[in-house]
């Protein structure tokens, strides 16, 4: 049991931490609304995330000021900076973390000091400062801490640029402070890590996530989305609210199989073996891909084992 316990720590740390070539990632913009914009970084130089660079940025323009979600790794902001330029001049006033990972937040401190006003759920903020006890931090600058936090309870609302903002907390799923961010009038949901379609579903359980929290997650999004609401993960394909269906459905069957080897008194090695998710390969991009000590799928696999032992 120990043996899985620190196998399941040294994964989660190096996920994003290995061999990223920042110097090859470019910036690729893509217009969603007339004044909202996402940022994604390019293919092939990132080893946890193939598909695309980092964690995807959200860019709201207009009088108001820039509003952003998420703000890349710390080693590319001068690049994404550019990008943003390309899109408006207006100062950056307000930046929101979808989750703590560092694809999504090391590059907070920069747009800090541009003059962006961070806000963070508090238990992301309580990640944060857990950081750098886990080796792979972004320098522990001050100026990388939230200034508004909130909790569980209503989203927060932001008017600016002719939109509504909602940030929207989400109980413990992808990890325990994560938000997704709705633009009403675009009918966008920036919607973070939670949901992925390059790979198969990676639960932070290190920094607070747990699996039944995502598949409420996905149960919530289902509920807030309309049938053309345009879903943004924070990697992958934008999706629809009828793209969560089988996503999920499939997460049930893995737990469900996993669940019944753990009642036959299988290790996580076995179950492990016996790729339960043989059926689904063929149809996730990447889930045979390295993550952490084995595949995407095998990461998976073991996560849903030690959230399903540890919820007896
Ligand atoms: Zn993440």
């Amino acid at each position: 049991m120990m043996r899985v316990i620190l196998a399941a720590a040294a994964m989660s740390s190096t996920v994003w931490a290995q061999g990223i070539d920042y110097a090859k990632i470019e910036i690729l913009t893509e217009k969603l609304a007339p004044n909202l914009y996402i940022l994604s970084g390019s293919a092939g130089a990132d080893p946890g995330h193939e598909d695309a660079a980092g964690g995807r940025i959200g860019i709201l323009v207009g009088p108001d000021g820039i509003f952003m979600v998420d703000a890349q790794y710390a080693q590319i902001t001068d690049k994404v900076l550019a990008s943003i330029r390309k899109i408006s001049n207006e100062p950056i006033r307000f930046l929101v973390n979808t989750h703590v990972h560092p694809d999504h937040t090391a590059g907070d401190a920069f747009f800090v000091k541009q003059g962006a006003l961070l806000f963070d759920r508090e238990e992301l903020r309580d990640e944060l400062l857990r950081q750098p006890a886990r080796g792979n931090a972004p320098p522990a600058d001050p100026a990388r801490l939230p200034v508004v936090t909130y909790g569980m309870g209503d989203p927060v609302k932001l008017r600016l640029n002719g939109e509504i903002v909602d940030l929207i907390p989400v109980r413990a799923a992808h990890t325990g402070g994560d938000t997704m961010i709705r633009f009403e009038n675009a009918d966008v949901i920036m919607i973070g890590d939670f949901y992925r379609n390059y790979g198969y579903p990676f639960i932070d359980t290190n920094n607070g996530g747990t699996l039944k929290g995502a598949l409420e997650a996905l149960d919530e999004t289902m509920k807030i989305a309309g049938p053309n609401t345009r879903l943004v993960p924070g990697h992958g394909t934008i999706i629809h609210r009828e793209d969560i269906v089988p996503y999920r459905d499939m997460i049930l069957d893995v737990q469900s199989k996993v669940q019944k080897m753990i009642d036959q008194g299988k290790s996580v090695q076995e179950v492990i073996a016996a790729k339960v998710t043989t059926p689904y390969d063929a149809k996730v991009p990447g889930g045979l891909e390295r993550a952490g000590n084995g595949t995407s799928a095998d990461r998976f696999v073991s996560m849903v084992y030690s959230q399903l032992k540890t919820a007896k």
